[in-house]
């Protein structure tokens, strides 16, 4: 019945020492207060051993140690609610935390040990006690003969199933790894004897099996150490060490926060997105400890998820040990450190930014993506967070830059944050409205990844400047006057388009002048908040919904196109409708939209070409 409620049961290793550390704090703190307790911390410890032919596996305390009072209170009541979570499995909630529901740490250790014994003495008392159970059918107490004070616990274990090993913990090499992964920080030495083969004194090459003690866990944790004390070569290599990565962190983060919750944080922000971080594989999350003491790997909940790329660790003496994935969720110390943390990360993250541009624009390169699916996703909640994070190319620097940056820039007349959207750099190069607001001076923001469009349409503006698509119809850097002199070319020529509408059935809604097009004969601009790369983007998509953007076809009046059209509207009408038709497939061409009716298209062309 143990055996299926608790899923990883290798931790009933540092639950174990986890109890013996608390019991040696008790006695420390005693010899602190009280004058007749003469001892000191260097002479409190923890044993580990095992015995591979007696199947057992001890670990012994010189802490406070237990009466039978205390035996039959502390651990008999737990064995009373081993009952209760026979009752709760068979109700079928397996995968409820009886750790955390029950604060039954000792008893986890019955998911390795069919039998457990307890041999516990009192400090300052003269009797010790032995403790035996089952895990099933209660447990006994009677005296004992051991002569220190503390406790031993001696772990039977279970024999081998063809499904679990049990014996693997009998040995060496797996409880030190054991302790290194889940007590390597508790404050005491955490000491077992250790076999190694040593040359035999006066032989060449004959050896021996000696035992020598060794300390196996490093006691002090890097990130309780004084900031002052650690290099920089100790934090990288703790990072490299612990995350499996080859390259060291961009940037190490620590902090200590007292106050209403007080915690340590050691973090890095890695110098390259790991090989499965754009994969649901990918988990995120800190590493939490209870004052020294490892609970939870991941703990996902400290990392929101457009910082997830963060590695790294909390620890915290005002989180409960016995706390579960389930009691987490409401845990308000939980929510607080990790509201600090984000705090923490932005500002680091902004430091970067202002101090080490080259590396955080390789940060960006590998996480801005991330950054930007955070300021759109939860319909823009967090968009005050990670506004001032993200960057694009920008058409006159020539390089990434921030909405600050380019808003620092801005013309006195310019209301508007100018933005063009394309699949890479060259290509919105050749968008034609991009030449003209360009030779006005503008600076352009380039859209390049299919997430950047929604992303500014999520925060609306920066600064009180609303971003404007360059190809959407209500762009215009003209002056009154030019303004006012295409106006009435329009009216002019209002029966000619109309006409031409009419050849292109429902696609477009509108076919006008503009003078925005330098060279270029004609392009299509957008009415409203679809914009052309957004129809391209969700229409990719393979779902059933496709959307269209109202579209505009707009016409270069200094272009000589435009007579031409002017002409061929008093005296050809037929072949106004083949140019229309054809100006509007190229239209849609350069901006990169399909070409619904190509062979009708390329019939045309060929047809005009040879009159
Ligand atoms: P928890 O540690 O969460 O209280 P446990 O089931 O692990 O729950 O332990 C129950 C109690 O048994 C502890 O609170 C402690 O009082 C006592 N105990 C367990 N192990 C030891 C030990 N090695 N020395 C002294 N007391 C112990």
């Amino acid at each position: 019945m143990i055996n299926s409620i608790y899923t990883n049961k290798e931790i009933f290793l540092r639950e174990l020492i986890s109890n013996a550390s608390d019991a040696i704090d008790k006695l420390y703190y005693r010899s602190l207060t009280d004058r007749n307790v003469k001892l000191k911390k260097e002479d409190f410890k923890i044993d580990l051993g095992f015995n591979k032919d007696e199947r057992t596996i001890t670990v012994t305390d010189n802490g406070i140690g237990m009466n039978v009072e205390e035996l039959e209170k502390n651990l008999g009541t737990i064995a009373e609610s081993g009952t209760e979570m026979f009752r709760l499995e068979n109700e079928k909630k397996k995968d409820i935390d009886v750790i955390g529901q029950f604060g039954v740490g000792f008893y986890s250790a019955f998911m390795v040990a069919k039998e457990i014994e307890v041999i516990s003495k009192k400090y300052g008392e003269a009797k010790a006690y032995i403790w035996k159970s089952d895990g099933a059918d209660g447990y006994t107490i009677t005296e004992a003969n051991y002569d220190s004070y503390g406790t031993k616990i001696i772990l039977h274990l279970k024999d081998d199933t063809e499904e679990i090993n049990y014996s693997e913990y009998l040995d060496q090499y797996k409880l030190e790894t054991l302790v290194k992964k889940y007590s390597n920080y508790i404050t005491y030495p955490i000491i077992m004897m250790k076999k190694t083969s040593k040359l035999k004194a006066g032989t060449k090459d004959e050896y021996e099996d000696v035992f020598e003690e060794e300390t196996l866990n490093s006691m002090v944790p890097i990130w309780k150490k004084n900031k002052n004390e650690v290099s920089d070569d100790d934090y990288n290599h703790f990072y490299t060490d612990t995350y499996h990565d080859y390259e060291d962190p961009a940037r190490v983060i620590t902090s200590s926060v007292e106050g209403m919750t007080s915690y340590k944080s050691l973090m890095f922000i890695p110098n390259h997105a790991a090989y499965d971080y754009y994969t649901k594989e990918y988990e995120k999350g800190l590493a939490l400890y209870s004052n020294g003491v490892l609970i939870m790997e991941k703990c996902e909940k400290l990392l929101p998820d457009y910082f997830s790329f963060v590695k790294g660790l909390v620890d915290s003496e005002d989180i409960s040990l016995n706390i579960s994935r389930e009691t987490l969720q409401e845990d308000h110390q939980v929510e607080l450190i990790a509201k600090s943390i984000e705090k923490k990360i932005k500002k680091e993250l902004e430091e970067m930014l202002e101090e080490d541009r080259e590396k955080y624009d390789n940060f960006f390169k590998n996480f801005g993506m991330q950054l930007k699916f955070g300021v759109y996703n939860n319909f823009g909640m967090n968009k005050d967070i990670l506004k001032d994070l993200i960057m694009f190319y920008s058409s006159t620097e020539e390089k990434l830059v921030t909405l600050k940056e380019y808003v620092s820039r801005m013309k006195d007349a310019q209301d508007k944050i100018y933005y063009a959207c394309g699949e890479s750099i060259a290509k919105i190069n050749t968008l034609p409205q991009v030449e003209s607001i360009k030779d006005k001076g503008y600076e352009i923001l380039y859209l390049t990844e299919y997430v950047d469009e929604f992303c500014l349409q999520v925060l609306m503006e920066y600064e009180g400047k609303k971003f404007a698509n360059i190809c959407s119809e209500d762009v215009n850097v003209d002056s009154e006057e030019e303004k006012k002199e295409l106006e009435e070319k329009n009216k002019n020529n209002s029966e000619m388009f109309k006409e031409m509408l009419g050849f292109l059935k429902d696609d477009i809604k509108e076919i006008r002048y503009t003078n925005k097009l330098k060279n270029h004969p004609v392009c299509l601009s957008t009415k409203g908040n679809v914009s052309v790369e957004m129809e391209k983007v969700i229409n990719a998509m393979p779902t059933d919904e496709k959307i269209s953007s109202e579209k505009i076809l707009e016409i270069n009046e200094s272009h000589p196109i435009a007579e031409k059209l002017e002409n061929l509207y008093k005296n050809d009408k037929e072949l106004l409708e083949e140019y229309t038709k054809i100006l509007y497939a190229e239209a849609r061409l350069i901006e990169g939209l399909p070409v619904e009716n190509q062979s009708e298209i390329s019939e045309l062309i060929c047809k005009v070409l040879s009159k």
